[in-house]
């Protein structure tokens, strides 16, 4: 018999279609195991102020197919202090919540983890457009996002085309380059700029590809950058292309507009799974863990883990501030830390050989 009477769920950070998947998974879950749902409104501030709201199964009705969050996500720095958690477990108690789904990124994880230490027991829910949590090969939201992106991408294509033109389009994505990638490789792109692979950027490289491709006779130059290269080397790239090769050169940054619209079937599908895993795994007494998707499977890591793996991934290939590695690693074993730096060095080759063939056929 479970000890969890009631559950709370919340969505935090950047907001991803198929968080409200599942939000309705969870409630659905939990209620069919005889366990209450308490909704909690824009994510740890909503915590720590007791916006909450118990829910029931209609309460969770004709959300599967909105974008956004239903619960409404907000950036809370107070959590990130003792009293701040303090607050938000006192919330807990108030509102006799056993046990919390997080929904969001490695921010919300931290956040999580944090909660579980104080006696919450948390599992965290991949849900973020950029994938760019390593210790899950999927996270929610990030199907439909590169579907509006090939949408977007495809209509400034067929212009391009038109005219002769070329398009430098900024994808979001933060540092990571999974969106700009794997969209890029759907609209053919001619060249793609993210941070894991630096030699992407060469702006001579990118130059020569779309000279090679105008003499054999293209006419339209998809140059997809990720967001992580900075907002001024997409605008810089413009300018360049432009100067160098007297092709009419525009810039389009599609920021925010990615993160909306109605969640694909495989975000409804993904919100669905891991909300019900979310739960199964609160009432079989876990904690501090966060469902991820891998090999093909829903399978489950410890928060930590997947949080210093992250780190590794970042800090070694995406450039993010380097990271005291030894430091970090030191809680691990000699052959824990061995498969840690295996799993990011294998996450690097894959997107090295998608990259590849995506410049083989880009011409
Ligand atoms: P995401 O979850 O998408 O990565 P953020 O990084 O903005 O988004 O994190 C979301 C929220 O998680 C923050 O506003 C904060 O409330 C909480 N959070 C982030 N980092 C920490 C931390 N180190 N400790 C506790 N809570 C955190």
């Amino acid at each position: 018999m479970s000890k969890f009477r009631r559950i709370g769920v919340l969505t935090s950070g950047g907001d991803a279609p198929g968080m409200n998947a599942a939000v309705r998974a969870v409630t659905r879950c939990a209620n069919a195991n005889g366990v209450e749902v308490v909704g909690i409104y824009e994510g740890y501030k909503g915590l720590i102020e007791g916006n909450v709201k118990v829910f029931g199964p209609r309460d969770v009705s004709n959300i599967i197919n909105l974008g956004g969050t239903s619960l409404y996500s907000a950036r809370c720095d107070d959590f990130k202090e003792e009293w701040g958690m303090q607050k938000a477990k006192k919330t807990c108690e108030k509102y006799k919540i056993d046990g919390i789904v997080a929904i969001g990124g490695d921010g919300t994880f931290r956040g999580a983890t944090d909660l579980s230490l104080r006696g919450i027991p948390c599992i965290g829910i991949p849900g973020t457009i950029d994938n760019d949590i390593t210790a899950t090969e999927y996270s929610i939201g990030y199907d439909t996002a590169m579907n509006t992106v090939i949408e977007m991408v495809d209509r400034l294509r067929d212009t391009c085309e038109s005219h002769a033109r070329c398009n430098v389009v900024e994808i979001m994505g933060r540092n990571a380059g999974y969106l700009a990638l794997n969209a890029g490789i759907a609209v053919g792109a001619t060249a793609i700029c993210i941070r894991e692979i630096p030699s992407s950027s060469n702006e001579e490289e990118i130059i020569a590809r779309i000279e090679k491709a105008r003499a054999d006779g293209k006419r339209n130059f998809i140059i997809m950058v990720a967001e992580g290269m900075g907002s001024e080397f997409g605008p810089a790239l413009t300018e360049k292309i432009e100067k160098v090769t007297e092709i009419e050169t525009r810039f389009a940054r599609l920021a925010h507009v990615v993160r909306g619209g109605s969640p694909s079937v495989r975000d409804r599908l993904m919100g669905t799974e891991m909300g019900a895993k979310a739960v199964e795994m609160l009432m079989s007494g876990q904690s501090n863990m966060v469902v991820c998707y891998r090999h093909g499977e829903i399978r489950t890591s410890e928060i930590t883990w997947a949080l210093a793996l992250d780190k590794l991934f970042k800090s070694e290939y995406a450039g993010y501030k380097k990271a005291d590695i030894e430091k970090l690693l030191a809680p691990y074993s000699a052959e824990d830390r061995e498969i840690m730096h295996q799993f990011c060095a294998t996450k690097l080759e894959k997107m090295k050989a998608l990259y590849n063939i995506a410049m083989e056929i880009s011409n």
